[in-house]
């Protein structure tokens, strides 16, 4: 090794000792005659002393040193004089005074600072990522990444459960999502497509009797990327054989708990992870991966506000609708300004309005008052009917309700994303807590407006609940699936389900998708003849490994977890990928390119 240390772990139990070290220029100060070099490398910083007193050589290399050169030095470990250390830095005890330096390799000037944490483009950042991980901050996030992942895999390995690889050029797995295609130069005219998940593969292990099955996998989903979605991103992906719901949730509970408690002790984890319905969770707050470290929950005022004089709610209802409303906490002095900003986020998720009704502090609920609720519809609701709302939702003097009216699903769409701006205006999240639940019992198909069809709420290989699989030819919209979503903080951050194993309810499951028998064959016909062969019942899970560490590392969005990760428009800047191909590859793969807008007939 050209080093015998690592700038990181110099402490005060070295000095005296002879060290080398090796890494990057990380800070330069000229101290009239004496230079100090910080000296990083990826265990952390070390204070070198180049005094010419000690080596005119050393002195002489170091003065050419700038930022970001590649270097070596050799000294000896010295402790700094009384008054200069730095409690800030875990080597802020000791410097090395230098005998001998030199340069492996200067340095440009970088395009953006890497010794300090300021805000820099991010296309720049993407542009020369080599630079951007060698900033600490970026670097500590891979490391605690690698430290995830290997503790997933250590705990599943303890768990009895095998990781096996699955291919990347296959046949296409649907998620949802559009696939990548890959053309076959051996087979003119075909295409492999990219795994959106491994999904039958570990399903048919199971057939083959792997029984626990895990996977660091990557998944490929060419999709319009909105904010913190990749083209690939990587899932701890698992499956078991002889399960049902429970025993998934508990292995998953299993490994968060011991992957935080291990790896990320600072963080307050709340256990056990509580359970809840899709039903329950779209009902109290109007979101099925909702944020439960504070309550601010919905609540349903239907039959109250029926009673009112307020016509546009009695229609909402009368039309088969709803009223909800929640309370935001001490939001009674919001200006007509902050109401009107919340009406519009209210309109932009598909409200017609939204009434808000703020009690004054000063008010007591039970002598309430009618000048004590401000409110544009105050005229239409009595001070009783006042009186039972504020208690419905958990109100109080000094609170400000809001109410939505129309179809449930809009009314508990808009007041969800209410009471998520309402969330972090008012802080009511603890920023140290991850709070961890499961949600169960989706439904097992969502209704694609635009084609006029039944699709996949997880995925077409999901079993429905045993008692709504006869609902599944005359009401497949009522039918709910084993399905389960590991949810944190707001984010989803793993799904799941118990699958089919039995060719012929995957077949109803196939048809209620609208897929002729046809289609069903050429597309999955592998499947459905592998569960002819003994296929055992089994379940599993896909958990977001990208998501996990974001969430874990506070980061901002995924692509400060990801090494090499891609911009909103699927553009890697330092590859310049994608890029194009040249006639000759075009030619091996029997394809051409059209450039019109309306591409006719083209492979
Ligand atoms: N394949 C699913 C996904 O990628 C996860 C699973 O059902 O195990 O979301």
């Amino acid at each position: 090794m050209l080093k015998s240390h690592a700038c990181g772990e110099l402490r005060s139990s070295h000095i005296g000792q002879q060290v080398k070290l090796a890494g990057w220029v990380h800070r330069r100060r000229d101290h009239g005659g004496l230079i100090f070099i910080d000296i990083r490398d990826r265990s952390g910083v070390a204070q070198v002393v180049f005094n010419p007193a000690t080596s005119q050589d050393a002195h002489k290399v170091a003065d050419q040193f700038r930022n970001e050169w590649c270097v070596l030095v050799e000294g000896e470990v010295a402790r700094r004089p009384a008054g200069t250390e730095n409690k800030h830095l875990p080597t802020g005890e000791i410097e090395v005074i230098a005998r001998r330096a030199e340069a492996l390799n200067p340095s440009k000037v970088p395009p953006f600072y890497i010794n300090e944490d300021q805000e820099t483009d991010e296309f720049l950042r993407l542009k020369y990522r080599y630079l951007d991980i060698r900033r600490p901050a970026m670097r500590e996030k891979l490391v605690l990444r690698h430290r995830i992942v290997k503790h997933m895999r250590d705990y599943l390995d303890a768990q009895g459960f095998i990781e096996v690889e699955t291919p990347i050029l296959t046949k296409s797995t649907p998620e949802g999502a559009r696939d990548y295609l890959v053309p076959s130069r051996v087979q003119p005219g075909k295409f492999y497509a990219l795994p959106q998940s491994p999904q039958q593969m570990k399903q048919l292990l199971m057939v083959a009797g792997m029984e626990r099955y895990f996977q660091i996998a990557r998944c490929f989903r060419d999709e319009d990327l909105r904010a913190d979605r990749q083209p690939e991103f990587t899932q701890v992906d698992i499956e078991m054989s002889f399960v049902e719901t429970e025993d998934i949730l508990r292995l998953m509970e299993g490994m968060y708990t011991s992957l935080l408690e291990t790896v990320t002790p600072d963080w307050k984890v709340v256990k056990p992870f509580p359970r809840y319905t899709y039903q329950d969770v779209m009902d109290r707050f109007g979101s099925d991966k909702p944020d439960l470290r504070f309550g601010m929950e919905l609540r349903d005022v239907s039959d109250i506000m029926s009673q009112t004089t307020f016509q546009v709610f009695r229609s909402a209802i009368e039309a088969g609708g709803v009223v909800k409303g929640l309370a935001a906490p001490g939001c009674a002095g919001y200006t007509r300004k902050q109401v009107d900003e919340l009406v519009e986020l209210a309109k932009a998720r598909g409200a017609k309005g939204m009434v808000t009704a703020a009690i004054a502090s000063e008010a007591s609920l039970e002598g309430l008052t009618m000048e004590q609720v401000r409110s544009p519809s105050a005229r239409y609701v009595t001070v009783e009917q006042w009186k039972a709302l504020a208690p419905r939702l958990g109100a109080r003097p000094g609170d400000m309700m809001m109410f939505v009216g129309g179809p449930v699903r809009m009314a508990n769409a808009v007041l969800g994303a209410l009471r998520v701006e309402m969330g972090k205006r008012l802080k009511l999240a603890d920023p140290n807590v991850m709070s961890f639940s499961f949600v169960v019992d989706f439904p097992l198909l969502e209704w694609n407006e635009e084609e006029k069809r039944w699709d996949a709420a997880h995925h077409p290989f999901t079993a429905p609940l045993d008692s709504d699989v006869a609902l599944l030819e005359g009401q497949p919209g009522k039918v709910r699936a084993k399905s389960y979503d590991l949810v944190c903080n707001g984010c989803e951050l793993a799904s799941g389900s118990i699958r089919i194993h039995r060719r012929e309810l995957q077949q109803a499951v196939f048809r209620a998708l609208s897929y002729t028998d046809e289609e069903t064959q050429a597309k999955f016909g592998h499947l459905l003849e592998a569960f002819e062969y003994g296929a055992p019942p089994h379940g599993g899970v896909a958990a977001g490994i990208d998501r996990t560490v974001m969430l874990l590392a506070r980061a901002e969005t995924i692509r400060d977890v990801i090494a090499f990760p891609k911009t909103q428009t699927a553009w890697d800047p330092l590859f310049d990928a994608p890029s194009v191909a040249s006639e000759r590859q075009l030619r091996e793969l029997h394809l051409r390119i059209v450039e019109d807008e309306k591409p006719q007939g083209a492979a």
